[in-house]
C-alpha cells in the first residue's frame, strides 16, 4: 500500500497552495469589504472575478471533472488532497478554482445526462464561470430526504413543459449570476414504480411565473458567500420539451447519480476546513494567556488539539479510501464508504470547530474569526445531500443484510 500522491497531484498540491497563500487569503478582507459596498449583498465581489482569471491562468480549474474534455481529468484520489486545501477558504477557493457546488453537480449532470443542445447552451458557460446554477429538489411541504415525495408537477402540454411548485434551500439561486435551475418534479404521479415518477427540466431563471421569494438563513446566517439558500416557486412555469434531462421518468436515477461525486467533495473541504481549525487553535493557544499560563499549556487544550489531529487523519484516511474505491470499482461499488464518510466527516468536522470556537471564547461566535460561519456550514452538511440518519439506515441495512440467517 502506497500513501505517497502521485506526481501530478504533488505538483498541483504545489501550485494550489501558493496560489491560496498569493491570491485567495490576501482576497478574503478584500471580498468582504467590496460585498458591503454593492448594491446587494448578493452580488459576486469583483475580487472573485480577479481570482477565477488568476486560477485559470494557472491551469487551476474545473479539477473536479474526470473528464479531459471538459476538465482537469483527474481521479478521485488525484482531486480530493486539492479539494482539502480549497476548503480551507470554503467561501472563495471553490469558487475561483470553479469547483463549488451546486454548479460542480449540476456540470456533472449535463456532461454526463444532457443533449448536445444543452451542453452547448449551459455546459459551455458553466465550464467557463461565465454563469452560475441552482438545483432545486427540496420542498417545505414534504419530508425532502426521501425523493419519491417531491409534489413539484411537470405536465406536459404539447411541445411543452408547464411546471408548478414550490422549493426551498436552493443554493446559489439568489446570486443574479445563477441562469439556470435543474428542477426535479413529477412527470407521472401515477406510475406504479415510484422511482419512475420524477424527471429533471432545465428552467432558465427568466422564464416567466419563476419567483425568487426569500433567502433562507442558515443559523441566522444569509451565506451570502454561496449565493444563498432560497426559496422559489413555480407559477405554472413554461419550457419546451427539449429541456428535459435524459428520459421522463430517469429523474431519481439522475438524482442519484449527482450525489455521490457530490458528497465525496463536501468531505474533502470539510477537512480542509478541520485543518484550519486546529491551524486556528494552536495559533491561539501559543498566544493567549489565561491564570497565568498560555492556553497551550492547559491540559484539556493539548488534548483537544491532539484528538482533533487524530480525528482528521483518520477521515483522510477514509475519504482517501473512498476516493479510491470510485476510481477503482465505481460509485456503487463504493456505496458503503460513500454513506460512512458522509456519516463520519460533518459530525467529526462540527466536533472540532466546536471545541475552536470554545477555545476562542467570544472570539469564536463573533465576525472576527471564520470559526462561527464555519460551524454553521459544516453543520448543515449533517442534513444536505441527505440526513445522517437517512446514510445510517441504509448503511445498517447493508451490513445486516450480510450476516442475515438463509
Ligand atoms: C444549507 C442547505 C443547503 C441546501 N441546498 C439544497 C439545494 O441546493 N437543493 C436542494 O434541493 N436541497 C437543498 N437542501 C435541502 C437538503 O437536501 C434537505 O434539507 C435534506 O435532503 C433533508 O430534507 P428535509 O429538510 O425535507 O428533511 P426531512 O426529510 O423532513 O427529514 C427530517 C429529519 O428526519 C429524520 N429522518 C428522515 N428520514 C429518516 C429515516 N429514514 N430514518 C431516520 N430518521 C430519518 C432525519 O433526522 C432528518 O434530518 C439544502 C439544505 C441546507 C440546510
Amino acid at each position: 500500500m502506497d500513501f505517497a500522491f502521485d506526481a501530478r497531484t504533488e505538483e498541483l498540491r504545489k501550485r494550489l497552495l501558493a496560489f491560496m497563500d498569493e491570491h485567495v487569503h490576501p482576497a478574503e478582507a478584500v471580498a468582504e469589504e467590496q460585498r458591503a459596498a454593492l448594491d446587494s449583498p448578493w452580488r459576486t465581489p469583483p475580487v472573485v472575478e480577479e481570482l477565477k482569471a488568476a486560477a485559470r491562468e494557472r491551469g487551476l480549474w474545473n479539477l473536479f471533472l474526470p473528464d479531459s474534455e471538459h476538465g482537469a481529468g483527474l481521479t478521485n484520489l488525484q482531486y480530493a488532497p486539492l479539494a482539502e486545501i480549497t476548503g480551507r477558504s470554503p467561501q472563495l477557493a471553490p469558487t475561483a478554482t470553479n469547483c463549488a457546488a451546486p454548479d460542480t453537480g449540476n456540470m456533472e449532470v449535463l456532461a454526463q445526462f444532457g443533449s448536445p443542445e444543452q451542453r452547448e447552451r449551459w455546459l459551455k458557460p458553466l465550464l467557463a464561470g461565465e454563469i452560475r446554477s441552482a438545483f432545486a429538489m427540496t420542498e417545505p411541504e414534504v419530508a425532502s430526504s426521501d425523493a419519491t415525495n417531491i409534489e413539484t408537477r411537470i405536465r406536459r402540454e404539447g411541445d411543452e413543459y408547464v411546471v408548478t411548485g414550490r422549493k426551498w434551500y436552493i443554493s446559489g439561486a439568489m446570486n443574479p449570476d445563477c441562469a439556470v435551475f435543474i428542477v426535479m418534479g413529477k412527470t407521472d404521479p401515477d406510475a406504479e414504480d415510484v422511482r419512475r415518477r420524477q424527471s429533471m427540466v432545465l428552467v432558465p431563471r427568466d422564464t416567466p411565473g419563476v419567483e425568487i421569494r426569500r433567502a433562507m438563513k442558515v443559523y441566522g446566517y444569509e451565506d451570502h458567500w454561496h449565493g444563498g439558500h432560497a426559496e422559489v416557486l413555480f407559477h405554472d412555469v413554461r419550457v419546451p420539451v427539449s429541456n428535459l434531462i435524459g428520459e421522463e421518468g430517469g429523474g431519481f436515477a439522475i438524482a442519484q447519480a449527482r450525489l455521490g461525486p457530490g458528497r465525496i467533495h463536501h468531505c474533502m473541504r470539510l477537512i480542509g476546513m478541520a485543518e484550519r481549525a486546529i491551524e486556528l487553535m494552536c495559533r491561539r493557544a501559543g498566544s493567549r494567556v489565561a491564570f497565568g499560563r498560555p492556553l497551550a499549556e492547559q491540559g484539556v487544550v493539548r488534548e483537544w488539539i491532539a484528538d482533533a489531529r487524530v480525528a482528521v487523519e483518520q477521515l483522510r484516511l477514509l475519504v482517501l479510501k473512498t476516493a479510491w474505491l470510485m476510481d477503482t470499482v465505481g460509485n456503487r461499488g463504493a456505496h458503503t464508504e460513500i454513506q460512512a464518510i458522509k456519516i463520519a466527516v460533518p459530525r467529526t468536522v462540527v466536533d472540532i470547530l466546536d471545541r475552536a470556537v470554545q477555545l476562542h471564547g467570544a472570539g469564536g461566535v463573533s465576525q472576527d474569526f471564520p470559526l462561527a460561519e464555519l460551524w454553521a456550514s459544516a453543520r448543515t452538511l449533517r442534513l444536505a445531500d441527505g440526513p445522517d440518519e437517512v446514510h445510517q439506515r441504509s448503511l445498517a441495512r447493508r451490513e445486516l443484510k450480510r450476516f442475515a440467517r438463509p
